[in-house]
């Protein structure tokens, strides 16, 4: 990758003259935990791909990430749920349409095969609530569930769109979960009284938390307050969506991405985001293609040019290639 300035080289408060600190760089460990695969019909979400029959089992990946500073540890999504009896009624239907789905191990499985286990985790981050990535969160009993914006509103009163988007009221514990504010808005500050406001982050970042602008990314928080792990706004794909930008070596950070994109060929500009007619309406798979596609663009910016001037890895949530050709960074391997 060449070395190229972003057209905002003032993200991180440093001048453009200003060398980048990398003796200091503080890096995180990430592993991938597997966490169950479902199986997706291709056309709705490749715009090139007019075979119907065409479906791919993909993984529905975790990512643990260890803090070595503060000794913290956070998932970044939880995969299937282990028991898909214990999904709700009205999502059963649809789960048929995704089969053969497999669900063992699941991520607290992965962690226990790695010698870790649910209630030693301290945080997670869920990119969304759809049900392929909010497993099965009742195992982690210690941990602080941090969400994106307007959550809570769609846990609690649902929304009207693909035959997949039902919700669960008691998902999370919500005495601890924290959903985070729009950006623009202050951290921690109730909006439209919809804010899980029992935790504020500042209790687990130790620091104000608060997004700032992460060129070329949207809006970011430094969630350990020591610029090694970034929360991503990532608008598109359903309300309150999140990436994680973490920095796994010198000069080196992956971004998980989540449902952002949900195939490489998409990520690789080699074809678009697929829609289709459902009750007389044109859909996408996701809530807001534009925002989809302008978080899309985003990350192709990051994957091309960098972020701050350093590499930048592309992880998308169901990329089985990805999966299949990383078998290293599986826990307890690590990226
Ligand atoms: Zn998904």
């Amino acid at each position: 990758m060449a070395p190229h300035r972003t057209d905002n080289p003032i993200v991180d408060g440093r001048s453009p003259d200003q060398p980048h600190q990398n003796e200091d760089q503080i890096c995180v460990r990430v592993s991938v935990l597997e966490a169950g695969k479902l199986t997706l019909p291709e056309h709705f979400f490749c715009a090139d791909q007019h075979d119907k029959n065409v479906r791919n089992t993909v993984p529905s990946m975790s990512f643990l990430i260890n803090h070595p500073p503060s000794g913290k540890r956070i998932i970044f999504d939880l995969g299937m749920r282990r028991d898909l009896a214990k999904y709700p009624p009205e999502i059963q239907p649809h789960l048929q349409t995704r089969q053969p789905i497999f669900t063992i191990p699941d991520v607290s499985d992965s962690l226990r095969s790695g010698g870790l286990d649910p209630k030693d985790i301290d945080a997670v981050v869920l990119s969304h609530v759809h049900y392929d990535h909010v497993g099965t969160p009742s195992d982690f009993i210690r941990a602080l569930f941090i969400v994106g914006p307007g959550t809570r509103q769609l846990l609690l009163h649902g929304m009207k769109y693909h035959s997949a988007a039902h919700f669960e009221k008691d998902l999370l514990p919500f005495e601890r979960s924290i959903e985070l504010p729009e950006p623009g808005h202050a951290g921690g500050q109730n909006v439209g009284g919809e804010q899980f406001d029992a935790v504020k982050l500042e209790s687990f970042v130790g620091t104000a938390a608060a997004w700032q602008p992460l060129a070329p990314f949207e809006n970011g928080i430094d969630l350990f307050g020591d610029g090694s792990v970034y929360i991503v706004n990532s608008p598109g794909h359903l309300q309150g969506h999140l990436n994680l930008l973490a920095r796994v070596a010198r000069r080196r950070w992956v971004y998980l991405a989540g449902d952002a994109c949900h195939h490489s060929r998409i990520l690789d500009g080699k074809t678009e985001m697929a829609t289709w007619q459902e009750r007389g309406q044109l859909v996408c798979i996701h809530q807001d293609k534009p925002g989809a596609e302008e978080t899309l663009r985003r990350m192709m910016k990051a994957r091309k040019e960098g972020f701050r001037e350093e590499k930048v890895e592309i992880i998308l949530a169901h990329d089985a290639n990805w999966a299949k050709e990383h078998r290293e960074g599986f826990f307890p391997g690590f990226l």
